[in-house]
């Protein structure tokens, strides 16, 4: 059966292997099994009823809780060439017959459809005379009040399912793993619990960080010129918020979408649309966008505010890079942030227990933005993971900063507060900090006060901004409320007793994400008319990750073409003459020319999945004798990921060469270096060495020395 499912995976996928898991559950699907499938979002769940679909008789029904979803799913699977279709509110009538009658003539291999929708009597007559082998019911968390999505519609997806005969066999599939929510899914729909799949919760291509204390705008304008090219999704937690955020890009010149419950349906689905058809690549949005979202290319996303918990945040980030390649995930975290998300809580009409519940999920949230430790660890830790290791990857793994010691400030600010008998906000402890002239603090008598103007030579902006930072560290506590009042807290009385210093890192380095080639750029363009004259986006024709590995393999003809990932025979059929076309072009035009077979790399990827884990695969690689470009380029992974996988295999006691990263000449510089530093950190050491030496050969060589 496995075969016939591999056969399938490459034939209308282009996928040579089986993900994590999918594998289990197609099998389990196929045997019969009632299923609780467990993947993060980008996991691949869709091949695990798709593949099944296709191999059983009849129809598969697929339960899925977003219309923009269903049209999107079945636009890719028409590509694909798998037939299916959807039914929900947004069809005419006529269209409806139309494909209801299809369905009814067995023309179909998969038909979407909103919980709803089971309960019209019309339908459910439908799907008692055909021939139902397998229902999937997407987004399975719904079903669960535990979960952070609850829909009462899912509740009574089970009755209706019983209603038909014979018995399909049930899929449920999603990305929340809570044991709570596990627990109420296998309950409700009567699966067994050894019946679940639960694969891990690693997505080895994102990239945390947690930036704090520091200018939220300026920081996304930065990172937004620095990823001009890339697709992102910038999350506020307000309507409000959003507009702000929306106007204020607007404003410097970048084109942007908005999204959220307030504005009207056109305009929703004009942002939507030009932000999947790559037409705009900036989203801002509030938590209202992206369920139904497939865009397999967005590069980044960034939470202006902490979303409400760990798995509304794991699922909003890990709308990053679905299709595997290297993207970011950001958290702009201010503690005060956490009231709105109290305040939502606590207008909500839960009952007391659900309440302390979100409560406690929203303390974890908070928790996230503190840690000092590896960002995934925590989150893999979150979903129950044993004993995850670190990364090596995210912003805490690779903090190499350098800290100043602002003690002094500190002082300043903290001594203010208490003279103001910690009463007031932000804004009114900066104003009497830089000695403003409001008339407010006269008759508060701030203007008497020995700190008042002690901080005159900063601008009020710039005080207001230092507050942020002394409060995200815990110097300061904020109160519940819409206007917080600063408290001084037990860290702040021993930095004004004088007994602790604060240091402050510089502020947080901004990466590219991804470097595009010139080629890949081509091909970015054909993808983009293509998908205006289909009219699809983009992704469904070719996903990212599919145009990197054409761009980097440079396939030839028509059976090298086949082999890239991403390209099955239908896409084969439909796309190989143009991009084919455009990569002999490009190569005459630019000289290049490869050389002997095409460098796939099929055991590698088959390792991947058998030794247990990625960097092991990349260590296989370093000692069969490749270097670090080109298992990057070979496995579509960054140079600084392969890197990191080196580090982990040595921190699990694997034997790495680390001298063929260390260049002769400059390794008794380096342990000069290291020696005169004093520091494990990078960047003082790189700063007394030559240019050409890169962090990683100073990493390699204190790995050497360890
Ligand atoms: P999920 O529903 O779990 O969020 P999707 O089903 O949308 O994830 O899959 C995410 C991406 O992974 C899609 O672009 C899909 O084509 C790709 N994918 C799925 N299975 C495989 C596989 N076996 N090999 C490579 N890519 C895959």
């Amino acid at each position: 059966m496995l075969t016939k499912a591999n056969n399938l995976l490459q034939k209308h996928f282009g996928y040579d292997l089986f993900r994590k898991g999918q594998e289990e559950i197609i099998q389990n699907v196929m045997d019969g099994k009632d299923t609780l499938a467990i993947m993060p979002t980008g996991g691949g769940k869709s091949v695990c009823y798709q593949i099944p679909a296709m191999l059983l008789r009849g129809v598969t029904i697929v339960i899925s809780p977003l219309i923009s979803l269903m049209k999107d799913q079945v636009d890719a699977l028409d590509k694909a060439g798998i037939p299916a279709t959807y039914i929900n509110s947004a069809i005419s009538g006529s269209e409806m017959q139309d494909r209801l009658e299809g369905i009814y003539q067995g023309e179909y291999k998969l038909v979407y459809v909103a919980p709803e929708r089971l309960d019209t009597p019309s339908f459910m007559q439908l799907l008692q005379q055909i021939h139902i082998s397998l229902i999937a019911i997407d987004e399975a968390h719904c079903i669960s009040q535990w979960g952070h999505d609850f829909r009462p519609s899912y509740l009574y997806i089970h009755q209706l399912i019983d209603r038909i005969q014979p018995k399909p066999t049930v899929l449920a599939l999603t990305a929340t793993a809570t044991p709570e929510v596990r627990q109420d899914i296998c309950h409700l729909l009567q699966i067994e619990e050894n019946h679940i799949v639960m694969t891990g919760f690693e997505r080895e291509n994102l990239h945390f960080q947690v930036v704090k204390g520091q200018n939220r705008d300026r920081f996304i304008i930065d990172y937004i010129e620095k990823n001009k090219e890339q697709a992102g999704i910038i999350y506020a937690a307000t309507r409000k918020e959003v507009d702000r955020l929306h106007h204020f890009l607007e404003s410097k010149g970048f084109s942007a979408g908005k999204y959220h419950a307030g504005i009207s349906e056109a305009e929703k689905n004009q942002y939507q649309e030009q932000f999947l058809y790559d037409d705009k690549t900036i989203m801002v949005a509030t938590n209202a966008f992206g369920m139904g979202i497939n865009k397999s290319n967005v590069r980044y996303v960034i939470h202006y505010q902490i979303p409400r918990n760990m798995e509304s945040y794991y699922q909003e980030a890990g709308r990053a890079g679905r299709d595997g390649e290297e993207s970011a995930c950001i958290l702009l975290f201010a503690p005060q942030d956490s009231q709105i998300q109290s305040f939502l809580i606590e207008q909500s009409d839960m009952d007391g227990a659900r309440k302390d519940n979100e409560y406690a999920k929203l303390r974890k949230m908070i928790a996230y933005g503190h840690t000092e430790s590896c960002l995934q660890q925590f989150i893999l830790d979150y979903f129950g993971e044993e004993n995850p290791p670190e990364c090596k990857k995210c912003g805490n793994c690779t903090d190499d900063r350098e800290q100043v010691d602002v003690t002094k400030e500190a002082q300043m600010v903290l001594s203010c507060i208490r003279r103001m008998d910690e009463r007031f906000g932000k804004t009114m402890i900066a104003k009497v900090l830089t000695g403003s002239a409001d008339k407010k603090i006269k008759s508060f008598g701030f203007d008497k006060l020995t700190t008042y103007g002690i901080m005159k030579d900063r601008s009020q902006k710039d005080v207001s901004e230092f507050i942020d930072f002394l409060t995200a560290e815990g110097y300061l506590r904020p109160t519940d409320g819409t206007y917080p009042i600063l408290q001084l807290t037990q860290k702040s009385a021993d930095v004004l007793r004088g007994t602790e210093p604060v240091l402050r890192k510089e502020q947080a380095r901004i990466a590219q994400i991804v470097e595009d080639s010139d080629l890949f750029n081509i091909l970015r363009e054909i993808r983009r008319d293509l998908a205006q004259e289909e009219k699809v986006p983009p992704y469904i024709i070719f996903s990212d990750v599919t145009l990197r590995e054409m761009s980097a393999l440079l396939p030839r003809d028509a059976n090298e073409f086949l082999q890239i990932r991403g390209v099955g025979e239908r896409k084969l059929e439909a796309y190989g003459e143009v991009f084919l076309t455009a990569i002999r072009n490009y190569c005459e035009e630019n000289d290049v020319e490869r050389k002997g077979e095409l460098p796939i790399v099929k055991e590698i990827r088959s390792a991947s999945k058998s030794s247990g884990g990625s960097h092991l695969v990349t260590l296989e690689m370093l000692q069969e004798g490749h270097d670090i470009k080109e298992i990057a380029s070979n496995r579509n992974l960054s140079e600084r990921t392969i890197e990191s996988h080196l580090v982990k295999c040595a921190d699990e006691g694997k034997e790495v060469n680390w001298d063929m990263f260390i260049p002769n000449e400059y390794e008794s510089l380096i342990a000069k270096a290291v020696e005169e530093a004093d520091t494990t950190r990078l960047t003082p050491i790189k700063e007394r060495l030559p240019e050409e030496v890169s962090f990683f050969m100073i990493r390699a060589y204190m790995q050497k020395v360890k």
